[in-house]
């Protein structure tokens, strides 16, 4: 009895596992929007003392917080106090933390990951501020700000005051370190889900601008932004934020990945999440009539690999009758018939024809022309084919503002594979094997 409780148990965590997952963040959500609607509708007193003492100073320094909606002001509020009573703040060169530069840093991160999830960069519990330029006791060289893996967070009081002093200089030292820690923050699992599932897009996107900016005299972006791809993170952030109108009109494709990274857009600042979500979920669909566009890769049909398992079952069969008979070959022939046919179920139902047309992965049922479902290049995250267990292509694609996995069938052999690879370059999905 007890047995197959077990056994029913984990083939249900096992086929609706992400789901229950999924499931369980999707209550956590609702929890802090509920939390929101409350405070927005019903203030408690506890929490209008802090609006009164955190908006003056959110006003007059952060031009993202005055352009916020009335509820994003409260969502803003909520999150920077939780933000603040996280993090150790500690002065350094006589420096006395107030609670106005508490409330500006925390601003800063709260600005940064105000359209994901997990706002708190959890993995960095320390903010350490100097006066001024400071001498890194890890360096030994003059700094603005650092930010480390151990999870401390560094930064010069006066210069970041500087960053929100101007809004339009695309000079942002707060968002620069925060946008450090938020990408650090996948090195240790600790950022949000969604920005770390699509940060491999961002990356594949990235790649074109990144060489651009090193070889170009002048680019949109800052030069800095050519010294690495955490460097060129931090600075596009930089630049998102305080001029994105212009970066938008230079730099449309990283513009709008960076919008889906991050989950906001600055351009639509005070308008809701489902403006920004409809722009990212307009994507082109493919219909039959596209077939006429450029075809750059089939697959084959991939007959061994459909039909193994009723081959296989089939020859075993026949050997294993040969060399017996009687109360054994009973036994067998009941396994190798019912391997059969699922073998037979398999090949109708599992087997898949990959193309590539023109922006689409397009994959298709090798037996039903129905089956058909297809993928624009723009929501492609990444594409990882399994050439160990032949056969299996693991594709991880965004739909509709959400990230989404599949796993198909696909007999290829390396050379196919190869072609795949290159029928699908300059495309911006990541492929790996
Ligand atoms: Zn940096």
């Amino acid at each position: 009895m007890m047995p197959s409780i077990l056994i029913i148990i984990i083939l249900f965590i096992a086929f609706a596992g992400s789901d229950l997952l999924a499931y369980f963040s999707q209550i956590r959500l609702n929890y802090e929007s509920g939390q929101i609607r409350k405070l927005f509708l019903r203030p408690p007193s506890v929490f209008e003392e802090k609006r009164r003492l955190m908006e003056p100073v959110l006003l007059n320094h952060i031009d993202f917080y005055r352009h916020l909606s009335p509820v994003a002001k409260v969502k803003f509020l909520y999150r920077c106090a939780a933000f603040m009573q996280r993090k150790r703040f500690i002065g350094k060169e006589e420096l006395e933390i107030t609670e106005e530069m508490k409330m500006l840093i925390s601003a800063a991160a709260v600005q940064l990951t105000f359209g994901l999830r997990e706002f708190q960069l959890e993995h960095f519990d320390t903010i350490i501020v100097y006066p001024g330029v400071y001498t890194s006791p890890l360096t030994g060289a003059n700094h603005l700000g650092e930010t480390s893996i151990k999870g401390v967070i560094v930064l010069s009081w006066q210069h970041f005051l500087e960053g929100y002093k101007s809004s339009t200089d695309k000079i942002n030292l707060g968002l620069h370190e925060m946008a450090h820690a938020l990408d650090l923050s996948r090195m240790v699992k600790a950022s949000d889900p969604f920005f770390h599932a699509y940060f491999v897009k961002w990356h594949a996107v990235a790649g074109e601008t990144f060489n651009e900016v090193n070889q170009e005299e002048e680019h949109f972006l800052r030069k800095y932004s050519g010294t690495n791809d955490r460097e060129f993170f931090a600075v596009s952030v930089e630049h998102f934020f305080e001029d994105p109108q212009e970066f938008k009109k230079n730099l449309p494709h990283l513009y709008r990945h960076l919008s889906i990274l991050l989950r906001q857009d600055p351009v639509a600042l005070g308008l809701s999440q489902h403006t920004l979500l409809s722009w990212v979920s307009n994507q082109p669909t493919w219909n039959k009539r596209d077939v006429h566009m450029l075809k750059h890769f089939q697959s084959d049909f991939p007959f061994w690999y459909a039909t193994k398992w009723m081959m296989l079952p089939l020859g075993f069969f026949i050997l294993i009758s040969a060399m017996n008979s009687g109360e054994d070959l009973q036994f067998a022939t009941l396994l190798l018939t019912s391997r059969f046919f699922i073998g037979v179920i398999q090949f109708f139902f599992r087997s898949r024809i990959v193309e590539v047309i023109d922006n689409f992965v397009v994959v298709r049922s090798a037996v039903f022309p129905f089956m058909t479902k297809s993928f624009a290049m723009e929501n492609i995250i990444s594409i990882r084919y399994d050439l160990h267990r032949k056969g299996s292509v693991h594709l991880v694609y965004l739909q509709e503002g959400e990230v989404h996995s599949a796993v198909y069938s696909i007999g290829l052999s390396r050379e196919d594979y190869e072609s795949f690879k290159n029928a699908m370059s300059n495309k911006d999905v990541s492929m790996s094997y």
